[in-house]
């Protein structure tokens, strides 16, 4: 049934519904249900149709939106497919982890009038799911195949998207990866709970069909050198992500049983995924029965608690040295974990881990903050409380503190490839290469610790300036051909 837009003064906002969090937490699934489609079209309809789209400007990947909300409204959904999948590569994937809060619907005319934003996010992922559903979601078929290859570092999100806008120009297209799986930090970072791992899997199989080649389990650098992957294509794009993780420096880290969040998550998302788990099966990443205190405040900890949550923990404690106001995280999941019985200690920073005899950790010493004058970076200063300070019960301690770039010159062995301050590949903002001649780079790598949504969007403009780079190349070898015969 085709609906008129502008219902939000007789429609209210609404979600699909969410599982009970006495039955998600038992579990590794999502937590929300799948729409019924009267229920995406309503919510649709709602939309404002605004002459400037505020959701589409701040939406990085600009999809849209108006637009595919008024093809779900009319029942149009294989257009409204077409239109969301013209701009993203994953807009299921986006639709469920984008901290829309802070991107489309943030943004959203309905919400800054209080009337609640639309629900983007949801309706993005119910219009993709139903394409898969119904078969709409087809491999890429390039026009032409071109000779020219390009290799890619990293199967993550800015990865595969480059990979795919490559193949639909008709390159050849390899993507490396150290994982035994394509997807980076959406199959090994990112829980089953948020994003399950079918999503993940048949996007890979999807870019296999499309022709593209995968080489996993290779770590470049160390397996096969950069040096002779550059001689192997014609361009090379580095989308290797972020992965030095931040430590917490106190007395006590070294304790039994703290762990940095990756490797507390990686174990939980292979076991997911069906692995065999040494240390998961042994009881040491495994938090059922523990006391469990995570430390941090952005989507990592979040992860890490709900995690725990779901293994079976005794208690889980999230520390915080900011208010709920001034996490990084995205305040809809603080909302799932506080559902799901997390406890948050906010405006507490560590002082020290604490241990039994034989070096088994056995607290979190912490000391309440306030927040002061603002830093450097805008945001207000935690300033310690004296004597304040309190312990939180912890077998399991998890730091979940941010993540740095490794250092790729090294990793490479390419002294040339330039770093920004923060260690991250320096590029040209015009074209995404970074000071190496014909290597890109995308993600992460170039941002720093971001969004799956930004490294999209990375991704498809370095494969946009790679084809230009080799079309350069390919036309001055001409010329050059030319000119010789
Ligand atoms: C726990 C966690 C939860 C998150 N939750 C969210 C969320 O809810 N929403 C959101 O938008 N973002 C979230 N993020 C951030 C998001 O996952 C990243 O911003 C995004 O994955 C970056 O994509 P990328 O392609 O740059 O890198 P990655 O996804 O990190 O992929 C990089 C790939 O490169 C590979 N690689 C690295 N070095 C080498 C090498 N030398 N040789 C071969 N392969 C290599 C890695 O194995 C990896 O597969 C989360 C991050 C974490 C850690
Ligand atoms: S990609 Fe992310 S920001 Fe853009 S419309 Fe979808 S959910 Fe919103």
């Amino acid at each position: 049934m085709t609906r008129n837009m502008l219902q939000f003064l007789r429609l209210g906002q609404a979600m699909p519904s969410k599982r009970a969090a006495d039955t998600r937490k038992k579990d590794f699934n999502e937590i929300y249900e799948k729409w019924a489609e009267p229920d995406a079209a309503d919510q649709s309809s709602r939309c404002e149709q605004c002459g400037i789209p505020f959701c589409q400007v701040h939406c990085p990947v600009q999809n849209n939106i108006p637009d595919w909300l008024k093809l779900v409204a009319e029942g149009r959904l294989e257009e409204a497919y077409a239109v969301s999948s013209a701009t993203n590569n994953m807009p299921e994937v986006c639709g469920r982890i984008c901290p829309q809060d802070r991107l489309c619907e943030g943004s959203c005319v309905l919400e800054q009038s209080k009337h609640g934003a639309v629900t983007i996010g949801a309706v993005e992922k119910y219009i993709t799911d139903t394409a898969w559903e119904r078969g709409w979601v087809k491999p890429v078929t390039p026009e032409k195949e071109l000779e020219q290859s390009v290799g890619i570092i990293g199967a993550g999100p800015g990865g595969l998207a480059a990979a795919e806008e490559l193949r639909k120009l008709g390159y050849q297209v390899t993507v490396y990866d150290r994982y035994d799986r394509a997807g980076g930090l959406l199959i090994y970072g990112i829980p089953g709970f948020k994003l399950e791992k079918y999503v993940v899997e048949r996007r890979a199989k999807l870019l296999e069909q499309s022709g593209v080649k995968f080489v996993l389990g290779v770590n470049i650098g160390t397996d096969v050198s950069f040096a002779d992957l550059r001689k192997k294509h014609g361009a090379i794009l580095i989308a290797t992500g972020v992965y030095k993780a931040r430590v917490l420096s106190v007395p006590g880290v070294g304790a039994n049983g703290v762990f940095p969040a990756m490797t507390y998550l990686t174990a939980s998302n292979k076991k997911d995924l069906g692995d065999k788990v040494p240390d998961y099966d042994n009881g040491k990443l495994n938090a059922k029965g523990k006391n469990v205190v995570v430390i941090g405040g952005g989507d990592t900890a979040m992860d890490c608690v709900r995690t725990a949550i779901r293994q079976g923990a005794k208690s889980v404690k999230c520390l915080y040295r900011r208010d709920r106001e001034n996490m990084p995280g995205s305040q809809r999941e603080v909302a799932n974990a506080i559902e799901e019985g997390v406890e948050f200690l906010w405006m507490s920073g560590p002082e020290a881990i604490l241990h039994d005899s034989d070096n088994n950790a056995t607290g979190v010493r912490a000391v309440r903050m306030r927040l002061g004058t603002p830093d450097a970076s805008g945001r207000a200063k935690p300033e310690e409380i004296e004597g304040s300070q309190f312990v939180a019960p912890a077998d399991i301690v998890i730091e979940a503190l941010g993540f740095d770039p490794e250092d790729l010159p090294v990793m490479f062995g390419e002294p040339g490839l330039g770093l920004t301050r923060w260690g991250t590949l320096k590029t040209d903002f015009r074209n995404a290469m970074t000071t190496m001649d014909g290597v890109f780079a995308a993600g992460d790598i170039v941002r720093g610790a971001s969004l799956v949504v930004w490294a999209i969007r990375d991704g498809r403009d370095a494969a946009a300036s790679i084809h230009q780079h080799l079309q350069g190349a390919r036309s001055a070898a001409l010329n050059e051909l030319r000119k010789a015969s």
